[in-house]
């Protein structure tokens, strides 16, 4: 390249995908939301997300996910990125984004919520916003349930929507293995399951169990292991019923604990080490009771620029 052309500016950020150790789903709302309180983990599964000043919006997804994200104003990291240059003010300012997706697509990982805060952190960065961290946190909340807690990363407790969240004293890092679905599951559709299921039925308002709290205290994955659980596994098993067989299978080949991830339907098992992790891996593999598996430690860290040419 010629040392007289400038190259343009771009950066990359990279968001995690989440687990919910814990999900708990109280009474539906007049809103048609249910409040919800949930313990939150950010797992080492990426999607990096660049942004690059182009003369009209535009986003693109590369991976083997590509297909199933659309590329329309509907993509949320699109969205997260018109809503900070609205709150900046900034009318012409727009960017191409690509997305290298290696989060499940309608996993129960929120991988688009980690999209959307990743395109908030790197449209900051190259607009040279310095957004204050309360206003990125509340345009997320905005955005979506899921969002604020990709920016957060680490361990956290969420209420609300899931939106409100607050620190939770935890240690330890934790080993999982991720069975995944071919097709994903419709989060309202999960929503809608557990409410039929549910019929008249009086439901507590929702709150973390103290068995959970205490096992991130320990930071002891055999205690946190008894302690997962999941209101949505009921509802999401209801509407995939062979997701079972996951959960069985993983146990028989000696995960700690399993549970369904979000609304499903990915499967989440922990296990003791980075050792016993490749090994359930390799049972679940060769089983072929999941099409794919994964494995991550967590918590690790919210979404976070790797690459600006202001670093
Ligand atoms: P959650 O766990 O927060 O309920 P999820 O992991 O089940 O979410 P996502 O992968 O976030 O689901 O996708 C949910 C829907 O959002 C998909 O049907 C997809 O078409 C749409 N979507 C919009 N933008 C994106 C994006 N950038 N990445 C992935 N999905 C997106």
């Amino acid at each position: 390249m010629s040392p007289f052309v400038v190259p343009p500016r771009s950066v990359t950020v990279r968001a995690p995908a989440k687990v919910n150790c814990e999900l708990r789903v109280g009474p539906r709302r007049d809103d048609g939301f249910h409040d919800l309180a949930t313990v939150f983990m950010a797992v080492g599964l990426y999607d990096e997300v660049t942004v690059t000043p182009s003369a009209v919006w535009s986003v693109r997804t590369t991976g083997r996910y590509a297909g199933l994200v659309p590329d329309t104003k509907d993509n949320l990291a699109l969205r997260a990125a018109k809503a900070l240059a609205r709150r900046a003010r900034m009318a012409a300012d727009p960017v191409a984004i690509t997305i290298a997706k290696e989060i499940p697509v309608a996993g129960g990982m929120a991988g688009g919520s980690a999209d959307a805060a990743a395109a908030l952190i790197a449209c900051d960065q190259l607009w040279g916003l310095r957004t204050d961290r309360e206003v990125l946190a509340s345009l997320a909340a905005d955005l979506g349930s899921d969002v604020p807690f990709a920016l957060h990363g680490g361990i956290a407790v969420g209420s609300g929507r899931g939106d409100r969240l607050a620190p939770v004293l935890a240690r330890g890092t934790f080993h999982w293995v991720f069975a995944l679905s071919e097709t994903g599951l419709s989060t309202p559709e999960v929503y809608a399951e557990c409410d039929r299921l549910r019929g008249d039925a009086e439901i507590p308002a929702p709150l973390p169990s103290a068995a959970m709290m205490a096992a991130l205290r320990t930071g002891n994955c055999e205690v946190l292991a008894a302690a997962l659980a999941n209101d949505l596994q009921e509802p999401a098993l209801s509407l995939r019923p062979e997701l079972r067989e996951v959960l069985e299978a993983g146990l028989e080949f000696g995960a700690l604990g399993g549970v369904i991830s979000g609304s499903g339907p990915t499967v989440a098992f922990l296990t003791r080490s980075a050792e016993h992790a490749l090994d359930l891996c390799v049972s679940l593999t060769a089983s072929g009771v999941a099409p794919e598996v994964k494995r991550a430690r967590g918590p690790v860290h919210g979404a976070t620029v790797i690459t600006s040419p202001r670093d």
